[in-house]
């Protein structure tokens, strides 16, 4: 698979340091996502104060992609309104599922656009939305209940 390789650098990053990656306790919600194509297990907590996205915090198993990815999410999500976040999904989600056509918004996705290039293999576009669905999964669960 060949990526920019400013872009395999920030995907390299936050494979080896991870951010938000330890479950804080009490959340919201949990989930457990599991990606069997690839292997990639991902299990994430979200808090939410109001309407404010207040945490997610995550552990996980599996390939570089995935571990990485889920990293830039919670970084891109923390501290954004519930709709904003959503929205934010949606958007990387469109673009990982644009078979290359669409190189992302910066501006919106930050370092997310580093998984731009994944859309042109359909076999590691799972890998890369792993995190962000167990998000949206857990977001819906987290205001349901409330
Ligand atoms: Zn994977």
């Amino acid at each position: 698979m060949e990526l920019d390789s400013l872009y395999q650098e920030v995907i390299l990053d936050h494979y080896k340091r991870p951010l938000n990656k330890s479950l804080a306790a009490n959340p919201d919600a949990q989930v457990h996502h599991v990606n069997t194509s690839c292997g990639d297990e991902v299990t994430l907590n979200l808090h939410l104060e109001g309407d404010r996205v207040s945490k997610v915090t995550w552990e996980g198993v599996g390939c570089s992609i995935s571990q990485a990815s889920t990293s830039v999410m919670t970084d891109l999500l923390i501290d954004k309104s519930a709709a904003d976040a959503l929205a934010l999904v949606e958007e990387f989600q469109a673009m990982l599922q644009s078979k290359g056509k669409d190189s992302g918004n910066e501006d919106h996705l930050q370092d997310g656009v580093a998984f731009a290039g994944v859309s042109k293999f359909p076999a590691r576009v799972k890998c890369a939305l792993l995190g962000w669905m167990a998000f949206k999964d857990a977001l819906q669960q987290a205001l349901k209940n409330k």
